[in-house]
């Protein structure tokens, strides 16, 4: 039987909390489905780990999750525990550094019976993809910003083509998946390119790379004005692709469009490895009281259900990934499913065994 290697990270904070249930919910979903299945790795890294060790991400660590099929991961670091310079652990950042994971994928998608944020009516209907660049952009300054005699500070942000190039081309490639499945699939570059020479660079690489998908309509927009249109016209929205710095900050207002960070779920994809991973941090606040929304960590789980039904052109594990996404709508499309999140009483459990009930009906 066709069998998949995934590697875990379960990392820090609620990461521990919501990556077992996450695992359960998986192997539900593919008995169900049947014809393949999954063999984990659970591997060391975060911030318990870097006070524990002094390391924050073994070099096994990094080497089995190289080979694996796919990398599940679901949130590392503490506020408290940072290198001498200062800054968090983030094995994160680095993973996707080392495996050259360009493409972030956030999908903005109202889950039916979840109040939107919003009081537009069409926010229920909210289904767009923010494409974050995960491997350069400001982000390439981590670990080597400067200061200099205590009075200027510099981080500088990188831009590079070959690295633009591949971006636009999976982002445009998404516009004509979402374009074959009735989505909206208008694909807006977002920079600040009246400012920045980088971000003019950006966009002149956007251009170059829109011009080979006649089929796909394309856009551009500055960074202030997608905010502003990520709150006034969401539902406008198809794919945005943006630079790393610019792409982290509009994840979380996407995030807040459908519910808060519990609901939202990514993956950052190369052209040869591919971490999932919900979009929210360890959220220390929360940790250790079972109140953590697993349900962007499920969603997640699902993408990669369905990034590996692609990659290998397997229908199974593509069936599977849908069927955890409906089993996750069905779960909580009576609206009585409330999580703490959004003032009800649900918490990590709760989710779980609605999404497993949920999954049994399919
Ligand atoms: P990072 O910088 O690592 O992304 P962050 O500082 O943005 O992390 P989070 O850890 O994502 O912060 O938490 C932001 C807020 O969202 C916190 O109040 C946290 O409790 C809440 N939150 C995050 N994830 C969840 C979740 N799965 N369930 C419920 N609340 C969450």
């Amino acid at each position: 039987m066709r069998s998949f290697n995934i590697a875990v990270f379960a990392g820090d904070g609620i990461g521990e909390e919501i990556t077992k249930p996450c695992v359960d919910i998986l192997d539900q979903v593919i008995s169900k489905v049947g014809g393949f299945k999954t063999k984990y790795e659970w591997l060391s890294a975060g911030a318990a780990y870097y006070l524990e060790t002094g390391e924050s991400l073994p070099q096994s660590s990094m080497d089995k999750a190289r080979d694996a099929d796919a990398i599940l991961l679901s949130a590392m670091g503490l506020p408290d525990v940072r290198y001498p310079d200062g800054t968090e652990i983030s094995p994160q950042i680095e993973i996707r550094m080392e495996l050259g994971l360009y493409a972030g994928v956030r999908p903005v998608r109202a889950i039916p019976g979840i109040p939107p944020a919003l009081f537009n009516p069409e926010s229920h209907d909210l289904d767009f993809v923010i494409i974050r660049e995960s491997t350069e952009g400001l982000f390439a300054s981590h670990g080597k910003g400067e200061i200099i005699n205590n009075k200027t500070a510099t981080d500088t942000m990188v831009i590079t083509r070959d690295v633009s190039e591949r971006l636009f081309d999976f982002s445009l490639k998404l516009g004509q998946k979402r374009k074959a499945q009735g989505l909206s699939s208008t694909v807006t570059c977002v920079d600040k390119a009246n400012v920045f020479k980088s971000f003019a660079f950006f966009r002149s690489i956007f251009n170059e790379r829109a011009a080979g998908f006649s089929d796909i309509e394309t856009n551009h927009m500055y960074i202030d004005a997608t905010a502003l249109n990520m709150v006034q016209k969401p539902h406008r929205l198809g794919i945005l692709v943006t630079e790393n710095m610019f792409g982290d900050i509009l994840s979380d207002l996407g995030a807040g469009l459908i519910g808060g960070m519990g609901y939202a779920p990514s993956a950052d994809i190369g052209d040869d490895n591919a971490v999932f991973q919900p979009c929210h941090g360890t959220a220390p606040d929360i940790a250790g009281k079972g109140l953590a929304n697993p349900t962007a960590m499920f969603l997640s789980g699902a993408m990669m259900l369905s990034w590996l039904g692609e990659k290998h052109d397997f229908e199974p594990a593509t069936k599977a990934g849908q069927m955890l996404q409906e089993a996750v709508d069905l779960a909580f499309s009576g609206g009585d499913l409330v999580t703490t999140e959004l003032g009800g009483s649900a918490g990590t459990m709760d989710v779980y065994n609605a999404v497993s009930s949920a999954l049994d009906t399919l």
